[in-house]
């Protein structure tokens, strides 16, 4: 039998080990992907832990895939071997529960599938996904290009083109780290008048190299009364994982505005006065399933919009989780697969 490499964790908080696991084959409705880039997520750290729900170890994570499909499964209809492909976190849906029949199936009720956490993800050669799963890669983006768009990409893009904003209409993104310098081109190439927040005088360069019109600097000054002496924002993108720092930029918010939330933080204050006073919403947003990935992928070749990442090699996995886990890549970490 074939052979692959994987990496996969086999105890709680145990390491990420490479071990050699034949090549697995397609079943019926799955594709074989031979996996060329597979970026490494915050929320792998949930399956390296062990605490994710319902996450049975040994486990191959990751779920910002690319790659090309080599084999098909039984009952597999359009998708075909030599086909590029990305795979993201949603792991595909049912089709037939009633959230899925209601045309939101990110919420599918009845095989809810996790890439990299209820099944292999793509830290490794090969791996095995359901075609609900599969976004067609257009030409124009390397694989290392498509990987981290296949989480980070999605769940910024899919959250703004869903926001309510419309070209010419304020817009903060809040955090210019792994997801905020995508949220930042995102917004930019949409059209809005986009305003990047962070913490320092030295990400200002940065948040205008990405495109942003303006830059506050939220430790120098209130990024809340800023957002409302330039009018108050349509929208507030949250990338942070602080409910302090959500707090501070929410009252930036104007009026018939919403707060996107896509960061998890422990929680959130909020004023239900200030609320329904300016008819303002907070909302959470899931990132998207395959076709908002497949959207995510052809507007990021149209437009230029690209992840900053760094790059490694398979075998030094446990690095490059570290690296990702520091928080001081710059500004995903991807690892390849070729040898
Ligand atoms: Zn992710
Ligand atoms: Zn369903």
């Amino acid at each position: 039998m074939p052979k692959m490499r994987a990496v996969q964790v086999s105890s709680p908080d145990g390491p990420l080990e490479i071990v050699e696991r034949e090549i697995p084959a397609p079943g019926p409705g799955t594709v074989r992907i031979k996996v060329a880039a597979c970026g490494i997520c915050h929320s792998d750290s949930y399956i390296k832990s062990g605490h994710f729900p319902g996450v049975q170890l040994p486990r191959v994570p990751g779920h910002e895939v690319a790659g090309t499909i080599d084999a098909v499964g039984a009952g597999v209809n359009r998708w075909t071997p030599g086909q590029r492909v990305g795979v993201g976190w949603n792991g595909g849906y049912c089709g037939y529960c009633n959230a899925c029949r209601r045309g939101n199936v990110f919420a599918c009720q009845t095989s809810t599938q996790i890439t990299g956490a209820t099944f292999d993800g793509g830290y490794a050669d090969y791996m095995i996904a359901p075609v609900t799963a599969l976004a067609a890669v257009p030409e124009g983006l390397s694989d290392v290009e498509v990987a981290p768009l296949m989480c980070a990409g999605v769940t910024t893009f899919n959250c703004l083109r869903n926001s309510g904003a419309v070209p010419g209409d304020l817009v903060a993104v809040l955090g210019l780290g792994g997801l905020g310098h995508l949220g930042v081109q995102f917004a930019a190439k949409m059209g809005f008048n986009t305003v990047g927040i962070a913490r320092g005088k030295d990400k200002a360069p940065l948040a205008k190299k990405l495109g942003a019109g303006h830059y506050i600097d939220s430790q120098e000054l209130d990024p809340a009364a800023e957002l409302q002496r330039m009018g108050g924002a349509k929208v507030i993108l949250s990338t942070v994982t602080n409910g302090d720092a959500m707090r501070a930029a929410l009252g930036g918010v104007g009026v018939n505005g919403t707060f996107m939330v896509i960061g998890v933080a422990p929680s959130l204050e909020v004023s239900p006065g200030e609320l329904l006073n300016g008819r303002r919403s907070v909302k959470g947003w899931y990132s998207g399933v395959s076709i908002d990935s497949e959207d995510t992928l052809a507007f990021s070749a149209l437009a230029g919009v690209r992840s900053m990442n760094e790059v490694f090699p398979l075998e030094r996995v446990a690095e490059a989780y570290e690296r990702m886990l520091s928080g001081k890549a710059k500004f995903r970490v991807v690892l390849t697969m070729e040898q």
